[in-house]
Parts: structure tokens; C-alpha cells; sequence
């Protein structure tokens, strides 16, 4: 059946939605001719061809000369007229790519697995290939690389350029991460933890947007956080400001990665989890944990609710240091909504001073898995509008 002849409502809903299902197209899958565009959509070639004369003319794609099985033909990608960002971010299992014309129109994105115990060299480098792979889809070459923002789930000391805990990404010990990253890519790289990459992110297009003072915490496999004050990301001296992981909620509690005792890290990270369901549900992996939670399995919802009542305990002291207005909680356990965000909220009111603990609002932050990523591309923006100044200045 075709496409067009399906779809209900006004002719303007309609173009409205022939516009969106070609933009959708060419944000999965890089640059397109208009015949695959149509295939990939189900228009047809007279519709595809006026939706993309209407998206050039608004500077929305632009069309490039290629060719494609030997023909030649017109290539059409979204428009990125100041040159392309890229954003590459590891996780505790994989690490994402991301290219974009600014950090809200991101044009192409993917993931791939990585071990948890790997060498810097061999992440960066699947990062890498993962980024130009994704540059090269999109239509672009890697000479348009503004830049690079680069996330990694450790805190970074910013004097060194390394990892700022010797037990945290052991792989990656000794390295300074931009530097070696900013050769492999041969463009400019800027590196945060992804704590606060995910809280650019929250600020830029998400919770966090125009809000003075916030905190937004990460919570995946481990457990960080990005500190907003007064409308500007926290870094601190050395850049481990927002480490919540590493506050020590129990000074007999076990020994965590970094050395400490007792950290929050240790009782609500995902090993911590696990290891609690272990004896009566036998070998889980998080994402099973949390789809068993939602869909109402009671020994895992009882797990969740105390990490949630043990992360409201460490937030309860932010929220006396910080009085934030807003606080929002992202990253994978963030899909658990008022499952997790319930008894963070119960905690903070009873632990945290009256007047601190009533004025703060706890939500789910709105770009979820994403905040990172977008993050990333907020970094790597910087570069793009210092060369626009610089560029102001001489003209
Ligand atoms: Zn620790």
C-alpha cells in the first residue's frame, strides 16, 4: 500500500509528515538519493522530489553530486553549513558515536559492545571508526570535523588529562585521554566525564533548560553526577566536582574501585544490585532488572526502591550544600520513572533541611540515555563558536 494514500488528516499535516518520515530517513541512514529515499520511505519519487526541493530551499538538506552503483546521481543529507560535530562517548559496556550539525540536530548516531576490562588504544580506536564510519554515511568527510567532544564514565583530573582515580578504567591509566584521542581523530577533541556531558546535555535541550541551579545524576552501571550553579557546570579545581559515587554513605561498607569504604557507588551501582538478587533470583543483567521492576517483579522493585532511598540519602547533603532548585535523574535506571525517583524524593524530604528539601523538585531527565551524547556535541560546539568569533574579529 502506498504511504501517502494511508495517511489521514489535512493536506498541511500531511506535507508536515512526508517532511518528518524524509528527515527521519536521512537521520538513520546518512546521505540518500532521492530514489532510495523513496524506497526507504515508501513515497513516492514525485512526492520525495518535492519535499526535498522544499527542505533545500529551506537550508534544511543540501544535495551533492555522487556516484552510486556506478551512475551518477544526487546525494541529499542534512545541511550542516559550519562544518559537522562529532561526539564519542564510552559507557561501562560500549562505547556511542554521534555526528550533528549542531548538538540538536544530530544526523547520525550508533553504538557498538566494548569489554568492560579494554585498553585505552583499543577504545579509542573502535571509537574512532565507529565516528568516521559515521561521518562517511552521512555524506561528509572527516575534514569537516569541527570537532570532537569525548566522553569517558570516570572522573577526569583536568591538570593531567587522566583518569582521576587509579581502580576506575584501569585500561585507560596513564593516558592522557584528549591528547591521544586528538591525534587518532587529527581534529580537536574536548573530554568531560559523562556525568557532566549528561548534564550539558540536560542543560541544553532537556530538564535542565534555564534552570540556575540543579544537579542531574547519571545513574547506570555506576552512579555520578554534574553540579549547576548559578546557570554554569560545576567542574571544581581539579575536575572531580559531582563525584556522588564516591561519597561514603557507610564506613563499614565494602571496599569500592577507588579505595574507599562504604561508597554510594558500592551500594547502588549495578554490582551492588545484582549481587542482592543473586541468592533468590539467580544471574541477571541490569536491563533485566529493570524490565522485571516495571513490569511489577517484587524482589526487584524492592532492590531499586533501597538504591533509591540509599542515592536520596547521599542527595539529601547536595541538597543541603547546593539548594538546587531542580534535580534530574538520567542514564539507563532513569526509565525506571517513579519506581526509583519515589524513594529519592521520600529521602530527601526526611533528610534534607525543610526549606532545601520542599523548594527542590526531583523528575527524570528528558533526553534519557541521550544526555550524554548531546553533551558531547554541546562541548564540541565551543570550538565551532570560538571559530566563529575568531572569524567576527578578522572580517
Ligand atoms: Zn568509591
Amino acid at each position: 500500500m502506498n504511504a501517502e494514500s494511508a495517511a489521514p488528516g489535512s493536506q498541511s499535516s500531511l506535507r508536515e509528515r512526508n517532511r518528518f518520515r524524509v528527515l527521519d530517513a536521512l537521520t538513520r541512514l546518512g546521505a540518500l538519493t532521492q530514489i532510495e529515499i523513496a524506497e526507504q520511505t515508501g513515497l513516492s519519487p514525485a512526492t520525495v522530489s518535492n519535499v526535498v526541493k522544499e527542505l533545500g530551499s529551506a537550508g534544511v538538506v543540501e544535495l551533492t553530486p555522487s556516484v552510486r552503483n556506478g551512475r551518477r546521481a544526487v546525494s541529499v543529507s542534512l545541511a550542516t553549513p559550519d562544518g559537522i560535530l562529532g561526539a564519542i562517548v564510552f559507557g561501562d559496556r560500549d562505547v556511542r558515536a554521534a555526528v550533528a550539525g549542531t548538538p540538536d540536530r544530530v544526523v547520525a548516531s550508533s553504538r557498538m559492545p566494548l569489554p568492560a576490562e579494554h585498553a585505552a588504544d583499543e577504545g579509542l580506536e573502535r571509537g574512532a571508526t565507529l565516528l568516521f564510519d559515521l561521518v562517511e554515511r552521512s555524506g561528509h568527510s572527516p575534514r569537516e570535523l569541527v570537532a570532537v567532544g569525548l566522553g569517558v564514565p570516570a572522573p577526569i583530573d583536568t591538570v593531567s588529562g587522566q583518569i582521576g582515580a587509579a581502580g576506575i578504567l584501569p585500561g585507560w591509566r596513564g593516558i592522557e585521554i584528549a591528547d591521544a584521542a586528538a591525534a587518532a581523530l587529527k581534529t580537536p577533541v574536548l573530554l568531560d566525564n559523562t556525568a557532566n556531558l549528561a548534564t550539558l546535555g540536560e542543560m541544553n535541550s532537556g530538564a535542565l533548560q534555564g534552570i540556575s541551579d540543579a544537579v542531574h545524576v547519571k545513574m547506570s552501571y555506576g552512579v555520578g553526577a554534574g553540579l549547576v550553579v548559578n546557570g554554569q557546570l560545576v567542574r571544581g579545581s581539579a575536575g572531580t566536582a559531582g563525584e556522588i559515587g564516591h561519597i561514603s554513605i557507610d564506613d563499614k561498607g565494602a571496599v569500592c574501585r577507588c579505595g574507599n569504604r562504604g561508597c554510594l557507588d558500592t551500594v547502588v551501582g549495578s554490582a551492588a544490585i545484582l549481587e542482592a538478587l543473586r541468592p533468590s533470583h539467580g544471574v541477571l543483567t541490569l536491563r533485566d532488572v529493570i524490565s522485571k521492576a516495571l513490569a511489577g517483579e517484587p524482589g526487584c522493585r524492592r532492590v531499586l526502591a533501597d538504591a533509591g532511598e540509599s542515592l536520596g540519602l547521599a542527595l539529601s547533603a547536595v541538597v543541603n550544600l547546593l539548594n538546587p532548585e531542580v534535580i534530574s535523574i538520567g542514564g539507563q535506571m532513569a526509565r525506571l520513572g517513579p519506581l526509583l525517583i519515589d524513594p529519592v524524593r521520600r529521602a530527601i524530604e526526611r533528610r534534607a533541611l525543610p526549606s532545601a528539601a520542599s523548594s527542590v523538585f526531583v523528575r527524570a531527565g528528558d533526553l534519557g540515555e541521550e544526555s550524554d551524547v548531546v553533551g558531547a556535541l554541546v562541548l564540541a560546539r565551543e570550538v565551532q563558536d570560538n571559530a566563529q568569533r575568531a572569524a567576527l574579529a578578522v572580517t
